[in-house]
């Protein structure tokens, strides 16, 4: 598209318009790819800005390769664009995921799917349940992405970080981003934020509160011959345990499984080391966690090659070009989700997404302080426990539908995107082919305003 011959000030600032279109979508990870390619699919013009070379966030430049929490026993909760994805990377061999038939528990079955991550992790003792997930590649991921894109017919800026919101009057009226072109201008009627880190709406003036979870910079190593370490961890569980407890301590933490098979033979991904008390959105503490992260990889892979059967030949493949940062700042908006709220699978009158088995209002999507302003993914409307529950990829791309739908329907009809009806958003989500989450599962506790929703049909 060519530069617009108009120029906006804010804070001095002059900036030439590059797009003025219906939907602006800031934040290229798997949140905002949903949210930009439904809006476009529901007929709006989309324009999508994102900060680094390829799209996909945590999904891709993070190296965070499982789908998973999108079941609920043996159904499939989170539908829509995430199906989507696991269709097209199992086209392109680039996605593994357990067949119908091994969707059960079985020690068996467990030594099969387990060094895939492809399981139910909130299932107690085990083996646990293997379950419908993906193991997936970053590269098959951004590929996928951009079909997506160009498909939609969305307007992409890769290299455009965000910098500053164009606010007027409590409304918001585009943004602008820093280039190596300098700043440039973006207007729409609606903006969405996925960042996750709310960069847009915490600058925009929309209240939010601050927390940090674990940071970690994943790593993967080539080289590994995983039949042989799966042969020695099932034949020797106990040497296996003391070996891997080592290398956690090495790495200064991790989840038990600290490393995953990927759909690429001899590739392992490691979702290590984690490493607490860093900011996410402070450059002196990403820098010094980038560094400690490595010191500790490197220290690690020398005596997993010296100790770990299947990890003599394992070399450093690569460490995820954008380090993995779980949780910031997050949206005090219309309504907070709780830990209770998820975990006690709480349904809402207007739930307009789901993950496993907990529901998303879309009043956690809404900021109080702005208009014409959505978020989507995990930087999410919800108390820090409850984020760190309710935040997984499938979920995140449910909440960009959501609010993509939302998006195109206000500014279709010229109406402020507060006003949609939840119902018209779950009726969006449906010909998206998503769940919208509004019949609440058996298991589901009914928030009062829900039930009458539920008793009228609504
Ligand atoms: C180490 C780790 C392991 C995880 N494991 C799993 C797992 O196994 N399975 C799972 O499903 N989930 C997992 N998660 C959670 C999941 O990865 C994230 O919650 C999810 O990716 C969030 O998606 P999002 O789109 O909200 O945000 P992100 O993936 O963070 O995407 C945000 C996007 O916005 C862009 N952006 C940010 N700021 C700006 C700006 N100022 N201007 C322009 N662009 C900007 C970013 O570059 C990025 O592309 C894990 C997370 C981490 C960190």
């Amino acid at each position: 598209m060519n530069e617009l011959d108009l120029r906006v000030s804010s804070d001095q600032l002059q900036a030439p318009v590059v797009t003025r279109s219906q939907v602006l979508v800031v934040g290229g990870g798997p949140a905002g790819v949903s949210a930009a390619v439904t809006a476009a699919r529901s007929g709006a013009t989309v324009t999508l800005l994102e900060r680094y070379p390829t799209l996909g966030g945590l999904a891709s430049g993070g190296m965070v390769l499982v789908l998973d929490d999108m079941v609920n026993g043996q159904d499939i909760t989170v539908t829509g664009i995430v199906s989507e994805y696991v269709e097209r990377l199992q086209m392109l061999g680039l996605a593994i995921v357990p067949p119908v038939e091994d969707r059960k528990t079985s020690t068996e079955l467990w030594n099969k799917w387990s060094r895939y991550g492809t399981f139910d992790f909130h299932a107690h003792g085990l083996p646990k349940p293997i379950c419908y997930a993906a193991a997936f590649d970053p590269d098959g991921w951004k590929r996928v992405s951009n079909d997506l894109v160009r498909e939609a017919g969305v307007t992409l800026r890769l290299h455009s970080w965000f910098s500053r919101p164009i606010v007027d009057d409590g409304v918001i009226k585009g943004v602008i981003c820093e280039t190596k072109s300098g700043p440039q201008a973006y207007l729409a009627d609606v903006v969405i934020d996925t960042t996750g880190d709310i960069d847009v709406a915490s600058r925009a003036g929309a209240s939010y509160i601050q927390d940090s979870y674990i940071t970690t910079l994943v790593f993967r190593l080539g080289g590994v011959d995983t039949a042989e370490a799966e042969r020695f961890e099932q034949e020797n569980p106990k040497e296996g345990r003391a070996i891997n407890r080592k290398i956690k301590r090495l790495l200064g933490g991790a989840w038990e499984l600290w490393w995953l098979k990927t759909p690429i033979e001899g590739v392992v991904w490691c979702n290590a080391p984690h490493m607490s008390g860093y900011s996410g959105v402070d450059p002196a503490d990403l820098t010094a966690a980038e560094f400690a992260a490595r010191d500790r990889i490197t220290e690690a892979l020398a005596y997993v090659k010296e100790n770990l059967p299947g990890f003599a030949n394992a070399h450093l493949l690569d460490v995820a070009p954008q380090i993995g940062v779980r949780q910031t700042r997050l949206l005090e908006g219309e309504y907070v989700m709780t830990k209770d709220d998820v975990t006690s699978r709480r349904h809402f009158a207007d739930t307009v997404a789901r993950g496993r088995d907990y529901y998303y209002p879309y009043r956690s999507l809404l900021p109080k302080d702005v208009d014409q302003l959505l978020v989507a993914g995990r930087h999410y409307s919800a108390t820090p426990e409850a984020q760190k529950m309710s935040r997984e990829i499938p979920p995140c791309m449910a909440m960009g539908q959501a609010v993509g739908i939302a998006a195109a329907l206000a500014s279709e009809n010229g109406v402020m995107v507060r006003d949609i009806e939840a119902a018209d958003i779950q009726q969006g989500m449906r010909q998206h082919n998503a769940d919208p989450g509004d019949i609440p599962s058996a298991n589901a506790t009914i928030d009062a305003g829900s039930v009458a929703a539920v008793e009228t049909g609504a």
